[in-house]
């Protein structure tokens, strides 16, 4: 037995294993991505569930460094979806099987928002039975403004830490109470308080970031128990401060292997919680969600959003946008999964398991 293969027979990961297992070559890889497939299908197995995304709006009242929709990015048209456009984005994934959307949008928060959130839960409900799991992802809210949406019928949220290093948060993001890391950590406490499957996540091939970083940012989600993961490479944006750093950063192709890795040992140390293919994946290779479907992840977001917006909702450098979001069409999806050998759960909530085992550790 190898060092790779005597680490992955084990029960518990240490940080030096998971710093050892992100630099494995490509012969150990091999046997990395085939363990973490065999964990995938023994505990979640092969089915990959759908969240239709809809991008409510790029307006956003902070200023990551990494994000092309921050707030102090004047070179691009901001908007806000109407009502009856996300009801009838909504109405779109429940009527094609989807059972699941997810409504992402930059963050603002005040009053007439939470309201605005919390009026558009009610319509989505009323238009669909019911029947949609909800998720949100709409940024650092106070603990009554989670509830109120919770109590509304939002089942899932998902906030990402970006980096569980403080040090590196700090460079990537301005130095104010707007952008705290504690504040970050207790909103994720927050939501798991109010009762929501809670996602989190990181983007890894940051500028500064080290492959020690990245191990600590898995332990650091397993600490955490979250129930949900997205997390995909950084994939530098012209518009935003953090694109002076960018010859310092390694190659895309790069930063997609080793986010490829980052999900396959993630679903060795955190084996039933849900993992979404991340759309970022899709922009550096088009394959990219279908190679994380096989090694780890089974949440796919397909964008429902109305196809005039997408062009506009630019966090990076190449999103795919109006054309390539084609391929998101229900039959190129379906041919896409069937290509990775999972099966797509139609009318399925798809919950996380994690979910349902964190709480029975509760009561
Ligand atoms: N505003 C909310 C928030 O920040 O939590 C939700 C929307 S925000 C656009 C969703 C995610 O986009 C962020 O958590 C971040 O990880 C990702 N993102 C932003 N800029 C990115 C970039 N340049 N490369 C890759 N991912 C990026
Ligand atoms: Fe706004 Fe989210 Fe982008 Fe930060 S990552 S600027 S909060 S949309």
């Amino acid at each position: 037995m190898n060092v790779i293969e005597s680490i992955l027979s084990k029960d518990e990961l240490t940080r030096q294993d998971i710093t050892l297992l992100l630099q494995a070559n490509d012969e150990d890889r091999a046997k990395l991505f085939a363990k973490s497939a065999e964990v995938k299908e023994k505990y979640v197995g092969r089915k990959v569930y759908l969240r239709g995304l809809i991008e409510l709006s790029n307006i956003c009242s902070k200023n990551c460094f990494y994000c092309g929709i921050r707030s102090g990015n004047q070179d691009f048209t901001r908007y806000n979806l109407s009502d009856d456009e996300v009801v009838e984005a909504a109405r779109y994934s429940w009527q094609n099987g989807y059972a699941s959307i997810a409504i992402q949008s930059g963050e603002v928060s005040n009053s007439a928002f939470t309201q605005r959130i919390t009026n558009l839960l009610k319509k989505i409900n009323a238009a669909t039975s019911s029947e949609l799991g909800i998720t949100l992802s709409m940024g650092e809210q106070t603990e009554e403004t989670y509830r109120e949406w919770f109590d509304n019928g939002a089942i899932r949220y998902l906030l990402r830490i970006e980096s569980s290093s403080r040090e590196l948060y700090a460079k990537l993001h301005p130095n104010n109470k707007a952008h705290d890391f504690g504040k970050r950590v207790e909103c994720l406490r927050l939501l798991q308080r109010v009762g929501y499957q809670t996602g989190s996540g990181i983007m890894v091939g940051l500028p500064f970031q080290t492959i020690e970083n990245l191990a600590d940012d898995l332990l650091w989600l397993k600490e955490m128990d979250v129930d949900m993961v997205g997390l995909g490479p950084y994939v530098e944006h012209p518009d935003t401060p953090l694109y002076k750093y960018k010859d310092m950063l390694l190659p895309l192709d790069e930063r997609f292997a080793l986010a490829l890795r980052v999900i396959a040992i993630l679903r060795i140390i955190m084996k039933d919680i849900n993992i979404v293919a991340p759309t970022a994946l899709q922009a550096i290779d088009k394959l990219g969600r279908e190679k994380a479907i096989k090694i780890g992840s089974n949440v796919v977001m397909p964008n429902v959003t109305p196809g005039l917006y997408r062009n506009e909702y630019k966090l990076y450098n190449n999103k795919p946008s109006t054309a390539e979001a084609d391929e998101d069409c229900k039959k190129c999806l379906e041919a896409r999964i069937r290509l990775t050998g999972d099966e797509i759960g139609y009318n399925e909530h798809g919950n996380p398991i994690h979910f349902t085992q964190r709480n029975k550790r509760i009561l």
